[in-house]
């Protein structure tokens, strides 16, 4: 392997260590940040999430406010919730765990939330400024990903990058993101073209497809960067990126590994949106 590793362990430890200390100021200054975490259904994954949340939230000092409710619970209810919650001054941020249980209205739920407490950065008014420059909360992902692609050193002005895959919660955001750099963007999904020779031209390549190893070692070029988004639990329980690690490294500058690449920044990047909301309350005349 001649690629430098990303550790997205050690600089997520960076981030809370940092997050940390704003947490302290704002509490000094009487506001303790608030992260509303709301769960419907029992799904065994987003309940392992919502664990490293809150624990990840306490290591920082930001307080969280768990809301379990049944898989049964109907949009009016859930809507109710999310009402509530916008208007409670002790909640900063409110994190809907997706996916909903079948049923839900997610979008409409999504909606409902207030997007200066919307810390996933998804909600419409939030997706729009970015796309207009003007970020208030961008989705953790991406968010994170931004900061290990700074990591590497890369200069994005001018570079080629290349995003496969175009979700609403990673590859567009993404996109946006580098866009807003100034990196010359492709965007490639299931209906792209000879993705390999798409993915063979890119000076970096941000995987976040779903599907292990997809993104082969010999497509990257020699020099790239390349960000895997991907997780995928192989039947013996073993996690793969959506990049073919051994070979990619060995062509590629600098790799992100899976596990402990992009997924930890996912969370830091939650923290660090929930005490910028934090600190716009605490900004507020009181
Ligand atoms: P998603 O909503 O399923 O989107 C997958 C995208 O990949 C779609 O745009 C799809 O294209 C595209 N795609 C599927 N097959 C393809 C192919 N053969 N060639 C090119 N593109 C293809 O997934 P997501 O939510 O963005 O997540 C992607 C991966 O990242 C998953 O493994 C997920 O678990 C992981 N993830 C990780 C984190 C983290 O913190 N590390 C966070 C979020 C997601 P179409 O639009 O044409 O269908």
């Amino acid at each position: 392997m001649s690629a430098t590793l990303l550790d997205g362990k050690a600089l997520a430890a960076r981030v809370r260590a940092e997050l940390t200390v704003e947490a302290t100021r704002l509490v000094e200054a009487g506001v303790r940040p608030g992260l509303a975490v709301v769960l419907v259904g029992d799904d065994p994954a987003s309940q392992i999430y919502v664990r490293s949340k809150t624990a990840a939230c306490a290591q920082v000092g930001i307080k969280t406010f768990d809301h379990r409710l049944p898989a049964t619970t109907s949009d009016a209810e859930l809507l109710s919730l999310v009402a509530t919650l916008n208007t409670d001054p002790a909640v900063d941020g409110i994190l809907i765990q997706l996916p909903l249980p079948a049923g839900i209205d997610t979008r409409c739920v999504l909606f409902a939330v207030d997007p200066r407490k919307d810390v996933d950065g998804i909600h419409p008014e939030n997706v729009g400024r970015l796309l207009l420059g003007q970020p208030r909360f961008v989705a953790c992902t991406p968010f994170g990903v931004m900061k290990l692609i700074g990591e590497a050193g890369l200069t994005l002005a001018g570079a080629n990058a290349v995003v496969v895959g175009r979700s609403n919660m990673v590859g567009k955001p993404m996109a946006a993101l580098l866009l807003g750099a100034d990196a010359t963007v492709t965007i490639c999904h299931s209906r792209t073209r000879d993705l390999a020779a798409v993915v063979g031209r890119a000076d970096l390549v941000v995987a976040a497809v779903g599907r292990a190893e997809m993104i082969r070692g010999d497509w990257i070029k020699p020099g790239a960067v390349v960000i895997d988004v991907g997780i995928n639990r192989t039947p013996e329980g073993k996690l793969l990126g959506d990049v073919e690690f051994a070979g990619a490294a060995a062509r590629a500058s600098a790799i992100t590994p899976v596990p402990g690449g992009v997924g930890p920044m996912t969370i830091a990047m939650l923290l660090a949106n929930t005490i910028a909301a934090a600190q716009a309350r605490a900004a507020q005349p009181r």
